[in-house]
């Protein structure tokens, strides 16, 4: 054999071997057990105490979980009580007995919940987080509900409503949909109006700012974490850069009354949007935007598409403003990820957990974990969507989903030799916890 030849057999018995070091180069077809580091990390994630960046807890009949209700509509396959998955949860849960989710059945659920909100205290729900390994997470609420844990619920308070001032006759008009949410919209104004004291909007646009701000200000004294806009429901997220006077002569025309053309209540709404975004700076109150699809068959896919957000986050006056694009833009995720590339936005994953199966979130996932790992969080959008898939199963659905894919999607990224097991443990504790709970104050004591 000549010396060569000898070197070239040497070199094939050691990497036969495993005792080379692995090449730096990452590979587009995963090599090695696939399988076995998937198990491998989904044994070590399922210990990662997780923080829910997403969510509105709270019993059934509280309407306080949302600024807004949902609409008929025709559910995604995965969220139809039918899905045999929400047996698997309620069995993890709670004692259920059954192996159905029949009409009669669910009686049971319901009995255990009301019983629960009967009884009062805070045990309920922190049982809740423990089962799905939640050690803390926010509440999207209108307010806080005295049955949820201080120490581990913080709250997000909704700000679309200083958008609707006036009277909104003309966005009602819109679609059955707008129907149900706007007249929501009005109560949560007027009951901010209530909390300042207000018998009726102020006579100028300075005092009507004056007034936003207060809310801010007194709501964040009162535990809020940050400001939430649900906006892409009523309106596009294309938000323009009017001029103060044309905002200013809007109010002045319609504060006592008048329907404003949908062109000057656009004005109007750009302008308080950019306000709000510019207190939730000053104030240290990231803005959190729902950036997905959303419920109800009139969601317009259109005005809702995240992109109409990027003239907002790339504009260089909100640097001080902590953006979370919640629920990642879904479908448009692929987009999505490139608004990341701003030191100060940040990307949730709720909704994606129960809205897609794991299959496909584990390919969401992937795509963003290799491009802004360290910008991607986690959250549920647990929520009483229905009897079967109240906020407690949702909770579960979306750990269990969210583990899985988050397994998944970092075993192709090891198997593919982008990155170490180690490294995937890293991301996989920032995306589960410590890239969210890096954006806001500790807990207060
Ligand atoms: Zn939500």
């Amino acid at each position: 054999m000549k010396r060569k030849q000898a070197q070239w057999v040497l070199i094939a018995i050691l990497a036969i071997a495993g005792a080379l070091p692995a090449s730096a180069q990452s590979h587009a077809l995963p090599s090695g057990d696939v399988q076995a580091i998937y198990q491998r990390l989904l044994e070590k994630i399922k210990s990662i105490k997780i923080f829910d960046h997403h969510a509105h807890p709270g019993y059934g009949d509280d309407s306080d979980v949302d600024a807004q209700a949902t609409p008929p509509q025709h559910l995604p396959f995965r969220e139809r009580e039918t899905n045999p998955e929400l047996v698997a949860a309620v069995k993890a849960l709670f004692d259920y007995p059954y192996s159905d989710m029949s009409e009669e059945h669910m009686h049971w659920l319901q009995e255990r919940s009301s019983a629960a909100e009967k009884a009062g205290g805070t045990a309920y729900w922190d049982h809740i987080l423990d089962l799905c390994g939640i050690e803390s997470g926010v509440a999207n609420r209108v307010a806080m509900a005295s049955y949820l844990n201080p120490k581990r619920f913080r709250w997000v308070f909704f700000a679309d409503s200083f958008l609707f001032p006036f009277d909104n006759k003309t966005v009602i008009a819109e679609n059955p949909d707008e129907g149900v949410y706007i007249p929501l919209q009005e109560k949560v104004l007027h009951r901010y109006m209530q909390q300042a004291s207000l018998g009726g909007l102020p006579k100028s646009f300075d005092e009507y700012l004056a007034f936003i701000s207060r809310i801010l200000e007194e709501n964040q004294k009162k535990g809020a974490i940050a400001e939430k806009f649900e906006a892409g429901y009523f309106r596009s997220l294309y938000f323009a850069d009017p001029p103060r006077q044309a905002a200013v002569a809007v109010y002045q025309k319609y504060h006592s009354g008048g329907v404003p053309t949908p062109e000057e209540y656009k004005i109007f709404q750009d302008y308080v949007f950019r306000y709000l975004v510019t207190e939730g700076g000053r104030l240290h109150l990231p803005v959190h935007i729902h950036t997905a699809v959303g419920e109800g068959d009139y969601f317009s896919l259109r005005k809702g598409d995240v992109l109409n957000l990027e003239n907002i986050v790339k504009d260089p006056r909100y640097l001080n403003t902590t953006f979370v694009l919640i629920h990642g833009g879904y479908p448009y995720f692929r987009e999505v990820i490139w608004l990341a590339s701003m030191k100060n936005v940040y990307l949730d994953s709720s909704e994606m957990e129960t809205l897609v199966y794991p299959s496909e979130m584990k390919n969401v996932l992937k795509f963003w974990l290799e491009t802004y790992p360290e910008k991607i969080t986690f959250g549920t959008d647990a929520y009483p969507y229905s009897a079967a898939l109240g906020s407690e199963e949702t909770y579960w659905l979306g750990v269990y989903s969210a583990r899985d894919a988050l397994a998944a999607a970092l075993a192709e990224m090891v198997a593919s030799n982008e990155v170490t097991e180690d490294k995937a443990l890293e991301i996989a504790h920032g995306y589960l916890h410590d890239n969210a709970v890096s954006l806001y104050p500790p807990f207060p004591r």
